[in-house]
Parts: C-alpha cells; sequence; structure tokens
C-alpha cells in the first residue's frame, strides 16, 4: 500500500523558505515515513518560481510514488497554461512522478491537458459559493466515462463538506479511483482538511472505506506550525489501518 505525504501539509512552516522549502521539511521530518511526495501548488505565481535543486531531485527519485497538484488558472488554449504544462512535463521527468492533479472547475478545454506526459486526474471539489459544480460522483462519473484517459483523485473533506459520506460517494466510481487526498472534516459546510486520527469517532467510521480502496493514500492536511509533530501520528493512525 502506497501512503504519499502532500507539501501543503507544511505549508505553514515553510515560510520564507517557500515551496521548495516545503519538499526540504517534507524531507526534514518525515522521509522513511511515507512512499511518496505530493507536490502541491495553488497559486501559479508559486509555481513560477518553484526550481528542484539537487537536494530535492535525489529525494524525489528515490521515492516510490510522486504526484503534482496543479496550480489554480483557467486551463484552456492560452499560453499560461502552455506555459504550466510545459514545467510540469520538466518536473515530472526529473523526478519519479506517477500522476498530475487539477480543479476541474478551472480547466476550460479539457483537451488540453492531454499535452501532460504523465497520468492526468480531476478531484472532487469542496462546499462553498466559488466552488459550483464538481461536488457530486454524478457529474464525476458522467466525465470519466466520457474521458476515459483521465483518472480521479477522490479527496475525502471535499465530499463531506457537501454532507457525503465517501462510501457514498465511491459507489460505482471504485474502478475510477485513482488515488485519495487523505484529510476529514467534522461536519457539512466546514471543509477543514484536519487529520483523520483525531477526528470524532462518527467522523472516522464515515472515513473507513477508503482504507479499503487499493489506490495511494496522500496525507493532505492543513496543520498549525505547532502541530506538525502530529503528521507522524497520522502516518501511524494510517499505516496500522492498512496493515
Ligand atoms: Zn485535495
Amino acid at each position: 500500500m502506497t501512503l504519499c505525504l502532500s507539501t501543503g501539509s507544511v505549508w505553514r512552516v515553510a515560510g520564507s523558505r517557500g515551496r521548495i522549502g516545503t519538499v526540504h521539511i517534507v524531507e526534514e521530518l518525515f522521509s522513511g515515513l511515507v512512499d511518496g511526495v505530493e507536490l502541491c501548488f495553488i497559486d501559479p505565481e508559486g509555481f513560477e518560481k518553484f526550481e528542484l535543486d539537487e537536494k530535492s531531485i535525489k529525494f524525489l527519485k528515490g521515492m516510490k510514488y510522486n504526484s503534482l497538484h496543479a496550480p489554480i488558472i483557467e486551463y484552456g488554449k492560452n499560453t499560461q497554461t502552455e506555459k504550466i504544462l510545459e514545467k510540469i512535463n520538466k518536473i515530472g521527468q526529473e523526478i519519479n512522478l506517477k500522476h498530475v492533479t487539477f480543479h476541474p472547475n478551472h480547466v476550460k478545454d479539457f483537451s488540453v491537458l492531454k499535452k501532460l506526459k504523465f497520468k492526468t486526474c480531476i478531484e472532487n471539489m469542496r462546499f462553498g459559493e466559488r466552488h459550483k459544480g464538481w461536488q457530486f460522483p454524478k457529474e464525476i462519473n458522467e466525465f470519466l466515462e466520457k474521458e476515459k484517459d483521465f483518472g480521479f483523485c477522490f479527496d475525502v473533506t471535499h465530499a463531506m463538506s457537501n454532507g457525503i459520506k465517501p462510501k457514498e460517494f465511491l459507489h460505482g466510481l471504485e474502478e475510477k479511483i485513482s488515488c485519495v487526498h487523505l484529510n476529514a472534516t467534522e461536519e457539512a459546510g466546514l471543509h477543514s482538511h484536519n487529520f483523520v486520527f483525531s477526528s470524532s469517532k462518527q467522523v472516522q467510521e464515515k472515513i473507513e472505506p477508503v482504507f479499503a480502496l487499493r489506490v495511494p493514500l496522500i496525507i493532505e492536511v492543513a496543520v498549525e506550525k505547532e502541530k506538525i509533530q502530529l503528521i507522524k501520528k497520522e502516518i501511524s493512525f494510517v499505516r496500522k489501518k492498512l496493515a
């Protein structure tokens, strides 16, 4: 079983060390504990400035499964899209990249993503005004039926923030799922990206079916600086579930 960690989980610790700093922090604190890293980007500026250094290439190449969360822009037939996809291909060739995930609500033209040399996934979106669409399984399923080359990254918190239990969401989608963003939120309407280990029993029970999926699980949490060491607790909690 493959357990990975998103660099987004350590953003609050990296501060001025920037996005490359997040890779260094994952190596410093969690190497040997996870099987892979998801390079997480949201703002395009952070991605444009990002350069892999020798140390990170060596670290990531030694990993079994790396992925990349693409920055958020309007993807379509435009030069910014071209530049970003080119850079993803370049980064991917330097490390052991297995897939790239996009927020589908920002993709105007999915055909442009076919320029990527790596498996491309869409993610279910969270509850919220700015995120209308791509929140429910029906829409995701219809897209994946039509676009067979695309994979699916299931985000646990995003589903639960819309009031859907993972089991209900994944029903019929089991064969199409490529990976999971593992995190937890206590109730619909919230999308707090908490740890699973410290969640309530009810929430843990709802998340349980995710551990039976035979796909890479990527810990993607939003944690305060002081709680960063607790990621180790989350890793061992999940390892026990997968054992
Ligand atoms: Zn996610």
